[in-house]
């Protein structure tokens, strides 16, 4: 806890979905769904007009068309996500030497350590900045939340959503909590929420009353004791840069899923690889190993070995890897892969606040690659096509949403595809929206391409935020509009 409010939380606002709406004219101001699009695929991201319809994330995606039914459905576009989150996470490291990533598009800062703010003005102004600057660089929006501790930085920026920035001056977090659901609370999760609620408990201000020595009857010495701190906004924990980390990992996304096993297991071994460097080169040992696999429906799973000892071991970790591998069911094809080494340190403070699982999950996720995710060109694929619909197999090969070329008609996106023909609509981003052409899915003209950039002329932020931007006309560096 520190006086004045100079820990930020940043959080872009419906990233992916706000990405595909930036890359793609024509879906402006119109309700987008980004995520899984098979079976058992779920919802990673809406836009805000689609979360009119009542679709949020982890929503089945089976439910969602139901909600929505003429929503745009997207396949995600990762090489995309991870360099606009290259660009923020950029520009959030020029603040302070103190950036602590949670995913690819939320991150706390401590501005005092970055020596740019010290009070409640100057992390106003420097919160205004970087909103002022993301927008210029990425061509997206994101809300800022600035308080004395990290609990409330997010609350804050949950509160400033969309496009806005919350400052919530220390002090009177109390007050601020007292009426908000437990749920608003770090390590309050559906189960807890449910177990504080059948002993009556439903806001802040009800743990608040019921004073420690209840929630400890209730949740044990270490949840009970720390959720009451929490009740009476009483939050310590430092923003940890990503080197302190108490887990190392490592993982890529697939742009087009992995369907060979034998190539998914070489994929595990060359990330047990890259982790153990990492591991050696911050000078760490680590005794638990995680593997995460998330499917091509967005299924995600998280599965450890514990050794009985730390190690840095490359054939230990690799091995410990291969095993855990083994128990994942990948048919129907894998997205993304990570190998994590934790156990580096003590977790007993980290405990308090979310489970080893949950942290190391986010910390994956925050994790951006060195490699730009592994390509897998659709005609691996087609090997399989024997055992495919047509309509699969064209999915598969002109995934909606993914960039495209055509020799004649320029670059476009999948708009659909099937029987035989994928429907490709042609723009850019920064264009007027564009036309609709229909091919067939083998016309030799029509290529995949990589993604293009959101802002094709993006200001100058290098020596950002020592001196005002060069901006160019029109993007205003007046510090940008906030809420409230
Ligand atoms: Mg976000």
């Amino acid at each position: 806890m520190r006086a004045a409010p100079t820990i930020l939380h940043l959080d872009m606002d419906a990233f992916y979905a706000s990405a595909e709406q930036a890359a793609k004219p024509s879906l402006r101001g119109k309700p987008v769904v980004v995520g899984g699009l098979g079976p058992r695929g779920v919802v990673a991201t809406a836009s805000y007009e689609a979360r009119r319809f009542g679709i949020h994330s982890a929503m089945p995606m089976a439910q969602a068309r139901r909600l929505a039914p003429n929503a745009a459905y997207l396949v995600p576009r990762f090489t995309l996500y991870r360099t606009v989150s290259d660009q923020v996470m950029g520009l959030l490291g020029q603040l302070s030497p103190l950036v602590e990533p949670l995913s690819l598009d939320e991150a706390f800062v401590d501005l005092e350590a970055g020596g740019v703010a010290d009070d409640a003005a100057s992390a106003r102004e420097i919160g205004e900045r970087l909103r002022t600057a993301i927008r210029a660089v990425t061509g997206l929006t994101g809300s800022v939340g600035l308080a004395g501790s990290k609990m409330i930085a997010k609350i804050a920026s949950e509160e400033a959503k969309p496009d806005g920035l919350v400052l919530i001056e220390p002090g009177t977090e109390r007050e601020l909590l007292a009426p908000m659901s437990v749920r608003i609370l770090p390590g309050v999760g559906p189960a807890t929420g449910d177990h504080l609620r059948r002993a009556g408990m439903t806001t802040v201000r009800d743990l608040a009353d019921a004073g420690e020595a209840e929630l400890v009857r209730l949740l044990g010495k270490a949840h009970g004791s720390s959720l009451h701190l929490m009740a009476l906004g009483y939050d310590d924990r430092p923003v940890v840069a990503e080197r302190d980390a108490k887990s190392v990992s490592v993982e890529d996304t697939f742009d087009v899923d992995l369907h060979d096993r034998v190539r998914v297991r070489s994929e595990v071994e060359r990330l047990a690889d890259r982790c153990v460097r990492r591991l050696r080169a911050a000078e760490r040992s680590g005794r638990t190993v995680v593997l995460k696999v998330r499917r091509y429906d967005f299924s995600t799973l998280t599965r450890s070995e514990t050794l009985r000892g730390p190690t840095d071991d490359p054939t230990v970790i690799r091995e410990a890897a291969a095993r855990l591998l083994e128990a994942v069911d990948t048919t129907g094809g894998v997205r993304l892969l990570g190998v994590g080494v934790t156990g580096l340190a003590d977790y007993t403070q980290e405990d308090l606040f979310a489970q080893a699982a949950d942290a190391l999950s986010a910390a994956m996720d925050a994790e951006v690659t060195e490699e730009a995710g592994a390509e897998q060109g659709p005609a691996e694929g087609a090997e399989e096509a024997a055992e495919e619909t047509p309509e699969q197999l064209a999915e598969r090969r002109w995934p909606s949403g993914h960039d495209v070329r055509h020799e004649t008609h320029g670059h476009g996106w999948v708009q659909g595809s099937g029987v035989g023909r994928v429907t490709v609509r042609f723009e850019e981003p920064g264009d007027p929206p564009g036309r609709v052409r229909t091919f067939r899915i083998d016309d030799p003209e029509l290529q995949p391409a990589e993604p293009l950039p959101l802002v094709k002329d993006p200001a100058d932020y290098s020596s950002w935020p020592a001196n005002r931007p060069k901006s160019r006309s029109g993007d205003g560096s007046s510090g940008g509009e906030s809420r409230p």
